[in-house]
């Protein structure tokens, strides 16, 4: 038997929400909380009770719901330290390679400060399983908000590390306007412009493209990719830095229309 069960639905107007349920102890985290309503409809749907949120970062977008949350279920909220006073009602404040016990499975922190100062992934070693919120889209990443483009690189760097098969649930389906942007800068991979015609189905049919792979990542998003000989010969920057090139690409995206 798995040892998680994963529901995942819309909020807002382009966020996601995901419940992670463990199967043998009953608890339950709410991955952010966005907003309750579509929160509450899951957990009628799945018969899941609330105990935990894991909040990865301060934007509104994902801590939105936690104390109407708390109130009602009172959860613990497990947060990221370098933006604690941040985070309505958190509980734990936790940060790099520290982890927690989830009903016998462990929980690892990856701090990936770029899109916040703080920001932080829930990693879930044993099941393969990664929460990169606003930090690791598909064919994306988050914007640079709080941190400059080197930072970002590093802590994208510390994703990609991650074993190829591990699953990635993500904060938005931003995924068609990614891969639109990603093919500007890397027209040449013949896997991405697959992909453009895989994500385009899997949204006609009303479907989410999440979760993603660190392995298709690797082989598809720009961000994780500025090494890559043929972007960097169409970006014309062949002798720069990583991060010069990766910092080119996000500034390009910010411009795209
Ligand atoms: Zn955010
Ligand atoms: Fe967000």
């Amino acid at each position: 038997m798995q040892a998680f069960s994963i529901e995942i639905f819309p909020c807002r107007s382009d966020n996601y929400g995901v419940l992670l349920h463990h199967n043998e102890s009953g608890l339950t985290a709410s991955i952010d909380a966005p907003e309750e309503g579509p929160i509450l409809e899951a957990l009628a749907r799945t018969g899941w009770t609330l105990t935990h949120i894991f909040t990865t970062h301060h934007h509104n977008d994902h801590v939105a719901a936690n104390l109407a949350l708390k109130e009602r279920f009172g959860v613990t909220i497990i947060g990221p330290r370098n933006e604690a006073t941040a985070i309505p009602g958190i509980d734990l404040a936790i940060g790099d390679g520290e982890t927690f016990d989830f009903g016998g499975e462990t929980v690892r922190i990856i701090e990936t400060p770029g899109h916040t100062a703080g920001h932080i992934c829930f990693h879930l070693p044993d099941s393969k399983v990664l929460f990169a919120a606003d930090t690791l889209f598909a064919m994306g990443c988050g914007r640079l908000f709080e941190r400059p483009a080197a930072d970002m690189w590093h802590s994208l760097q510390k994703l990609a590390a991650l074993p190829d098969e591990t699953a990635v649930y993500f904060g938005h389906e931003y995924t068609l306007a990614n891969a639109r942007f990603a093919l500007t800068v890397d027209p040449d991979n013949a896997r991405l412009k697959a992909r453009m015609e895989e994500v385009m189905y899997t949204l006609s049919k009303g479907r989410f493209t999440a979760p993603t792979s660190i392995g298709l990542e690797k082989e598809t998003n720009p961000y994780l990719r500025a090494a890559d000989p043929s972007i960097r010969r169409h970006l014309l920057m062949e002798s720069r830095t990583n991060e010069e090139v990766f910092a080119e690409i996000r500034k390009r995206k910010d411009n795209f229309k």
